[in-house]
């Protein structure tokens, strides 16, 4: 099925011969798909994947003329004639959104206002015009780009998230012990409980206590056996007792990551090592010991200790533990200080200075950008509200507010700063998300120059205050101040801050 859309996708988008060739053939001048039947191995499934594709398109707009009014989502996340309702086959919808672009400004009919208003659009804040091509985009991938994996993820069936899954899978951990102890948590393995749902009868009996029924939550936590090997475990790392995996493996948090990662191999190679107990004692019928065990979870955090890579804290108590693992040393933690400026942009340039901030990830978001010239001078500083948003998208929405400004404002040579390396990242490499394509491409072209630098948030608290106001602001509304306000601290060339690392 993911390849079916593959399929469609590049029919739709591609204008390789082969595409041109399949366009052709399953679609009408016009560009509407065939309604009528065709015989075809693939056409069957290019239409199976029809509302799949279309319900995760959304169109970029740039000139619009590509672009269906009615039937592609463009200024919402569905298209309008979905949004309404509206049966295709009764009514010829034909119009492009170019049709109600008139000098690269919208003009909206006051009767598509009225819809607009209906279905929740705001006819204020529809997409940025462009000169450029419309662009489809995959509305599952941050950039916007097909992926087969995006759609895997779509149509496969979705069980519900495990809490236990991230403490399994860790570069600590060999990863054969981390399979072993999935199979053990996720309850696969065949103990008395499981056969009897399988419709098998007998009597059962824990083979390591000999007093009670055979359930892997017995056989772990609560058999008397494991218990006491749970205690000694515990008393090692100067812990009280855990119940259950979550309880148990979560216990070392307020400890170093080293102690915290010896731990987490402590604890599944125990569990590992019960359940091989219980295997011996049924399948060769050897009675089960507990300093046998002990000395081979001793090994088994021995041998690892090669993949513990954390630093450990400068304590007694925790050089104690590790000796008494026989694992050595680790290196100790220590704070560096790191000396940061805030350097005036050179004479021809302009900084701006952005930030993001969300009030929760997500939650009500802000953009704050400052901008200052070669004196240090504030020429202005802007806060925007940006609705409900994530922190990353927070952090890129207000790089582009502030590029759309020097683009509006002729200024054409300008150094972006932020302190969210993503969002840098992601302008250095064109790879933008696709939610602030249009807004991107209808300025791009207007610079000469533009730097991108990740700066310390210790030199960005100017742009950090503006976007924490911008978090108390309804969506799309923004303060502008030219020069700087006077309750606004903004940062000093001449000064050197700190940053703790
Ligand atoms: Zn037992």
């Amino acid at each position: 099925m993911c390849l079916l859309m593959k399929l469609r996708w590049f029919i739709i988008n591609s204008n390789s011969q082969g595409a041109n060739f399949l366009k052709a053939k399953f679609a009408s001048l016009k560009g509407e798909w065939i309604k009528y039947h065709k015989k075809s191995s693939i056409w069957p499934g290019i239409k199976w994947v029809k509302n799949h594709i279309d319900e995760n398109s959304f169109h970029v707009i740039g000139n619009g003329n590509d672009v269906s009014l009615w039937h592609d989502a463009w200024c919402s996340n569905s298209s309008i004639a979905h949004m309404l309702n509206v049966d295709n086959s009764r009514f010829a919808l034909t119009s492009k959104v170019s049709d109600i672009i008139k000098d690269g400004r919208w003009v909206l009919p006051t009767e598509l206002c009225s819809i607009l208003n209906r279905v929740g659009v705001n006819p204020n804040l529809l997409p940025t015009i462009s000169e450029n091509k419309d662009q489809r985009i995959w509305k599952l991938t941050s950039n916007g780009e097909f992926s087969v994996p995006s759609c895997m993820d779509l149509v496969r069936d979705h069980s519900p998230k495990i809490n236990w899954c991230k403490w399994v899978w860790m570069s600590c951990i060999h990863p054969r012990l981390s399979s072993q102890v999935w199979k053990l948590l996720s309850g696969s393995c065949s103990t008395d409980d499981r056969l009897k749902k399988h419709g098998f009868s007998f009597a059962s009996m824990c083979s390591l206590c000999r007093c009670n029924e055979e359930t892997i939550d017995h056989i772990l936590w609560n058999c008397s056996f494991s218990d006491e090997f749970w205690s000694w475990l515990h008393s090692m790392f100067n812990l009280s007792k855990g119940r259950f995996f979550m309880d148990i493996i979560t216990k070392t948090q307020s400890k170093s990551q080293a102690v915290n990662q010896i731990w987490f191999v402590a604890v599944m190679s125990t569990m590992v090592e019960i359940w091989k107990a219980r295997n011996r004692a049924i399948f060769d019928e050897v009675t089960p010991s507990l300093p046998k065990i002990k000395i081979t979870v001793l090994n088994t955090i021995r041998s690892s200790a090669i993949r513990i890579k954390g630093n450990m804290f400068n304590s007694v108590e925790e050089l104690c533990i590790l000796s008494t693992l026989g694992i050595g040393s680790r290196p100790i933690m220590t704070q560096k200080i790191i000396k940061c400026r805030w350097i005036p942009p050179p004479l021809d340039f302009v900084k701006i200075n952005c930030d993001g901030a969300a009030r929760g990830n997500p939650g009500p978001a802000g953009a704050g950008i400052i901008v200052r010239d070669f004196k240090s001078a504030t020429i202005v500083s802007i806060s925007q509200g940006l609705g409900i948003s994530s922190n990353f998208m927070a952090e890129v929405s207000a790089i582009i507010l502030g590029i759309e400004w020097a683009a509006h404002n002729n200024k054409t040579k300008i150094i972006v700063c932020s302190d969210s390396s993503s969002a840098i990242m992601s302008f250095k490499k064109n790879s933008i998300p696709w939610s602030v394509k249009g807004r991107w491409n209808s300025i791009r072209n207007s610079f000469q120059e533009i730097r991108y630098a990740h700066v310390f948030r210790e030199v960005n608290f100017a742009a950090d205050a503006l976007a924490k106001q911008g978090t108390h602001l309804s969506m799309g509304q923004t303060l502008f101040h030219n020069g700087r306000p006077s309750n606004l601290a903004t940062e000093n060339p001449d000064s050197t801050y700190f940053r703790i690392a």
